[in-house]
């Protein structure tokens, strides 16, 4: 089987590229469309590559922070105004995974991969797309449940830096230390003013198709402290809205169990990275 690449200067003639053929992908990192050429994968007939220096973009400095969809887990790590985002890098695979793997691709990663992804969801991101004729930003738990009918080319992400930096936590729960494949993950933002949480987000990764909103632990959340009884009512209803699988990494029973063990460790800031 041929594979045809094309490397396209602009981000939007690469967008109309990817748009026009239904056998076409774009190539963040690789880690898993390389896998899939390498399988020689049916579905794969063209490369979409992009040498535009937007996908590379990174501002952190200010509230709001801009990720372009080619930035990497290894260019986060190096960012120290990303900082918050450090434990999350840090989880997607070893070294040189991380070298290679996009935000971009994140995106797309299948479960029980996505964890950046569920960061970008507890995040509230906005993903925005390069060209074409479609929309040209989704909120992210939009672009989520039309992920997989996605030909749009992702340009960057963005977002609002959390309000402290202990706001934000991540923990990903593996059997293989220090690399191994998420049984789940939990990212949280939790604001506290007054002493009270108000506009709290949770999103797991590898508890359904894509990383999910917990939006019934999220409204339980609301008004309450951030301690054992605050939490309580929200760990009770912390599996709803899920839909994990059973795979080799781990049943979805056992997902389920040890879901609001972890979360009640994430939210009491006992548990991270
Ligand atoms: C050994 C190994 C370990 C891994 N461990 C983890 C892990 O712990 N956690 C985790 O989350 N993931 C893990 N992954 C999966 C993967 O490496 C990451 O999810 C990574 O972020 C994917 O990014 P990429 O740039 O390599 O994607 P690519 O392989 O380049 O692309 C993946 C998919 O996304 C599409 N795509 C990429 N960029 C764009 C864009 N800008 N616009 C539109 N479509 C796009 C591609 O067309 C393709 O369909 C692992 C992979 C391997 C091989």
């Amino acid at each position: 089987m041929t594979v045809t690449v094309k490397t396209f200067e602009r981000l939007t003639d690469a967008a109309g590229a990817l748009a026009s053929d239904r056998g076409a992908r774009f190539l963040g990192g690789g880690t898993l469309i390389m896998r899939a050429v390498n399988e020689a994968d049916p579905s794969v007939g063209t490369i979409i590559r992009s040498t535009d220096p937007a996908l590379q973009h990174l501002s952190a400095s200010s509230g709001r922070v801009e990720l372009g969809a080619g930035v990497t887990m290894a260019a986060v790590l190096a960012e120290r105004e990303l900082a918050f985002l450090h434990s999350v890098a840090r989880a997607v695979g070893g070294p040189a995974v991380r070298e290679a793997a996009t935000v971009g691709g994140n995106l797309f990663a299948p479960s029980p991969y996505g964890d950046f992804t569920a960061a970008l969801l507890a995040l509230d991101a906005t993903v925005i797309f390069a060209g074409g004729f479609g929309q040209r930003e989704l909120v992210i738990d939009e672009f989520l449940t039309r992920r997989d009918r996605n030909t749009s080319l992702v340009s960057s992400v963005a977002f609002r830096r959390p309000t402290s930096t202990d706001a934000f936590r991540f923990h990903k729960v593996t059997r293989v230390h220090p690399k191994g494949i998420s049984v789940l993950s939990i990212a949280v933002n939790v604001p506290v003013a007054s002493g009270r949480i108000a506009g709290a987000r949770i999103a797991y990764g590898a508890m359904g198709q894509t990383p999910v909103r917990a939006k019934s632990a999220e409204r339980a959340l609301e008004g309450r402290t951030l301690d054992a009884a605050g939490v309580a009512p929200a760990l009770a209803a912390a599996a709803d809205g899920t839909s994990p699988v059973d795979d080799a990494i781990a049943s979805a029973w056992w997902r389920r169990e040890i879901l609001p063990v972890y979360l009640r460790r994430v939210l009491l800031g006992a548990a991270s990275a």
